[in-house]
């Protein structure tokens, strides 16, 4: 499963993801990670039997956690197949088989939103 930690500028200094992932022992493999002063916000993959206990270390440090279980979806009708969403969605969610049919691992989907302004006829949806 997908999971988008945010952490607020009172604590993006702390190593509260380091923290958190040494004391309840659960692999996060993080696909995007942003830090500035202001803010943090990584989007990671954890087993679903470890999200429990790492949601619980990450929030009790002051963090956020959400669930991304809302990937893309596309309107098959509204679909030209053009393949404009393929190269700017960042975790390769979209790909044309060998038919050159478009092809979609919602799996991946960090729901980040940036194949829908690219899509030339709003075949995409995302309900966040
Ligand atoms: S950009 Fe839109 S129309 Fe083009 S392949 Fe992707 S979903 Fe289909
Ligand atoms: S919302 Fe973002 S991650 Fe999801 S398919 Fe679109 S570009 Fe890719």
């Amino acid at each position: 499963m997908m999971i988008k930690v945010n952490i607020s500028a009172d604590i993006v200094g702390e190593p509260i993801i380091a923290e958190s992932i040494i004391e309840t022992g659960t692999i996060l493999n993080i696909s995007q990670a942003h830090f500035d002063s202001n803010h943090g916000e990584i989007i990671a993959e954890v087993e679903m039997s470890q999200f429990p206990k790492i949601r619980d270390a990450l929030i009790s440090r002051g963090a956020e956690v959400a669930i991304l279980d809302n990937p893309i979806m596309r309107d098959e009708e509204e679909c030209v197949e053009c393949g404009a969403c393929i190269s700017v969605c960042p975790v390769k969610v979209f790909s044309f088989d060998r038919e050159w049919n478009l092809q979609i691992d919602a799996d991946k989907c960090i729901q980040c939103g940036t194949c829908l302004k690219m899509c030339p006829h709003n075949a995409l949806i995302l309900e966040v």
